[in-house]
């Protein structure tokens, strides 16, 4: 049976924020930089974060802080998203350029302290001082993935695999190696937020019809960005069967209904609904039951929260590559938590990329 929608869905809004500010023990939810690592060790291998199309090392997307107060292993919880940057590897409604983790650790664990973390612990310089997942291994340089290669010169760097090495050898090792202090690549990565929460305020209000001069208007300004896109021009084709046209395909149900329910909130960039509904952005490639694969432990995954198109504009995209896209992504996880230990465990990702008439 279809899940309903929950009536609390949590969005999640960016906030800007200062480097070394959103540590791991902070148990903080970001998006861009180097992950903050729950789980301290062991890391995901190089291999399980790379890229289904092109082999090369995916990079951290984001990081989403959600415990569970009912499952004793859930006390800290995080899910991990991390994405091929390679914009020829972001093909329509294809999931193969994403690796998703999950992370979680009981509240007497390995890592941390049972107390919470203070506040401004993090302005502190000295970063080496809180647990980190470099004090269980070598991290690579440039992505802070596991690092189990290291620079065979000056023994003093590591990387995820050659394909950092590269760029890090690219970027500026190949003159400092060997040198006190270390070339940082920032730009290789996506720019550094906070992903603040807070408790979307809707009501379901029917969509109102539209008049008539309303319809009329919004054909005219359609019609206006259509003229350029192909030779015909308005007036050689009978306008009243574009306006029928226009009216039936242009206006895809679900992405009406998404364009609503964003509107009184344009800066979302995620919308969080464990066991809710998705706001689908299309009628189109939404996954059956039998699309989202099962647990290795045997529960159903279940979703629990979307990526929305809002977060590629604070992405910098640009300078990555001109094309990595999405319409949404369905983030979907073992229901039942399964115990993971300190591991890193795969969950699923369905991405869902506006209709052809939309995009
Ligand atoms: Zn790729
Ligand atoms: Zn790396
Ligand atoms: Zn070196
Ligand atoms: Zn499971």
């Amino acid at each position: 049976m279809a899940a309903t929608m929950k009536e609390n869905v949590d969005l999640g809004f960016l906030e800007k924020t200062t480097p070394n500010f959103l540590l791991s023990h902070q148990f903080p939810s970001k998006v861009g930089s180097k992950p903050a690592w729950l789980s301290l060790s062991p890391l995901p291998t190089p291999e399980e974060l790379t890229c289904s199309i092109c082999g090369k090392p995916c990079v951290f997307l984001l990081q989403i802080y959600a415990p569970d107060s009912e499952n004793y292993s859930c006390f800290h919880r995080t899910v991990f998203v991390f994405i091929c940057k390679d914009p020829l590897c972001s093909q329509k409604n294809d999931r193969k350029s994403f690796r998703v983790l999950r992370s979680q650790l009981p509240k007497v664990n390995d890592f941390y302290s049972q107390e919470p973390p203070l506040e401004d612990e993090a302005a502190d310089d000295d970063c080496a001082a809180y647990p980190n997942a470099a004090g269980h291994q070598n991290l690579c340089i440039i992505c802070g993935c596991h690092g189990p290669k290291t620079c065979a010169k000056c023994r003093k760097v590591h990387y995820c695999g050659k394909d950092h090495q590269t760029v890090h050898w690219k970027s500026g090792h190949k003159t400092t190696c060997g040198q006190e202090g270390q070339t940082v690549v920032a730009s290789y990565l996506f720019p550094e937020f906070e992903v603040v929460m807070e408790t979307e305020q809707y009501k379901e209000v029917a969509i109102k019809e539209k008049s008539e001069e309303e319809k009329m208007k919004e054909y005219e300004k359609f019609m206006a960005g259509q003229v350029g896109k192909s030779t015909m021009t308005g007036k050689e084709v009978d306008s009243d069967l574009m306006k029928m046209a226009f009216n039936e395909e242009q206006e895809d149900k679900a992405f009406k209904r998404f364009k609503k329910r964003i509107e009184p909130e344009p800066e979302q960039v995620l919308r969080y609904n464990r066991g809710g509904d998705p706001l689908w952005v299309s009628n189109e490639n939404i996954p059956s039951q039998e699309d989202i694969p099962k647990c290795d432990c045997g529960a159903t995954r279940t979703f629990e929260f979307q990526v929305l198109p809002q977060l590629l504009n604070h992405l910098d995209v640009t300078s990555v590559g001109d094309s990595i896209d999405w319409g949404t992504l369905l983030i979907y996880t073992c229901s039942a938590n399964c115990d993971i230990k300190n591991d890193y465990h795969p969950e699923f990702l369905w991405k869902q990329d506006f209709s052809a008439d939309e995009a």
